[in-house]
């Protein structure tokens, strides 16, 4: 009998090891697939584009949005211009001319720790480093336009697709279906939000400014309108994010000088611009961008 009970006993504990062992191994398949389908999942939505990205996956926000700002070819208020960029906490930035060291920065490898390009220029020379920078847009760097980069490269139609938009402010070189675009400086106007609900504009309210004026420029059909304007010298749309190759791209025709400079929404859509051309911008509730 006692026998018997050892022998229960035995088979008891050994029916419990099976269990213990089957346990183990199902748990183990499982955290096997669950990383398997986490990275299938990461790969997918990163081939989807940056605005699916979950925030747990994107680079922490602790970190800064590292930015390559470009001039060259226009003046502007240099202090007030980057005390702008200071007080951004949230971005650390470099800034380069064309013609001194600007064109080299913009290729695959010479950009690859910039997380977006700023743009505030209005150089007219796409030599030498155009076939570089397209290279770089093929790939995906999110890129902001401000002001009067919209007047850069007139003779060159790409960059009109690159853009969403240009403009021709050149009198003795109107170009075929780009006509000579206008500007007025320091007009009072008024700014409306287009899309209430994008990122960059989510929560921003309609707002005044004292800022230039560029009108009879040229908007392409397909960008997602996020500003415009209300004022006869002002063209209507002056705020647009689009997509060219893999690049998230956005422009803001606002920014000619310090008034805009130390306008609190300007700076918010600059800051906000930058985030999200970078991936960096949560999108939160609002997925509805294009
Ligand atoms: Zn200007």
């Amino acid at each position: 009998m006692k026998r018997k009970i050892n022998e229960q006993d035995a088979l008891r504990r050994a029916r419990l090891v099976l269990v213990m062992l089957f346990t183990g191994v199902c748990l183990i398949t499982l955290s096997h697939v669950a990383h398997v389908s986490a990275a299938l999942n990461l790969e997918s939505v990163v081939s989807f584009g940056q605005s699916r990205i979950p925030d747990s996956l994107k680079k922490s926000r602790s970190e800064k949005v590292r930015i390559l700002v470009v001039t060259g070819g226009h003046d502007f208020e240099e202090s007030s211009f980057f005390q702008m960029f200071e007080e951004m906490k949230a971005i650390s930035y470099t800034h380069l001319r064309f013609k001194q060291g600007a064109e080299e920065m913009l290729t695959l490898d010479a950009a690859r720790d910039y997380d977006a390009i700023v743009f505030y220029d209005m150089n007219q020379n796409r030599e030498p480093h155009w076939k570089g920078w397209l290279a770089l847009l093929e790939k995906g760097k999110g890129t902001v336009f401000l002001h009067h980069a919209l007047g850069s490269y007139p003779d060159w139609d790409e960059y009109g697709r690159i853009v969403g938009g240009r403009a021709s402010f050149n009198y003795k070189r109107v170009i075929e279906g780009v006509p000579h675009a206008t500007f007025k400086h320091d007009v009072a106007f008024h700014v409306k939000i287009a899309d209430k609900s994008h990122p960059i504009t989510n929560g921003l309210k309609d707002f005044d400014i004292l800022d230039e004026t560029y009108n009879r420029f040229v908007v392409n059909p397909d960008v997602h309108v996020l500003l415009t304007a209300e004022h006869p010298t002002s063209g209507k749309i002056i705020g647009w994010t689009h997509r060219y190759k893999n690049s998230p791209i956005v422009y803001l025709q606002l920014g000619h000088g310090p008034t805009a400079y130390e306008n609190k929404n300007f700076r918010t859509l600059v800051e906000r611009s930058i985030k999200w051309a970078a991936g960096r911008l949560s999108d939160g509730q609002n997925n509805n961008q294009e």
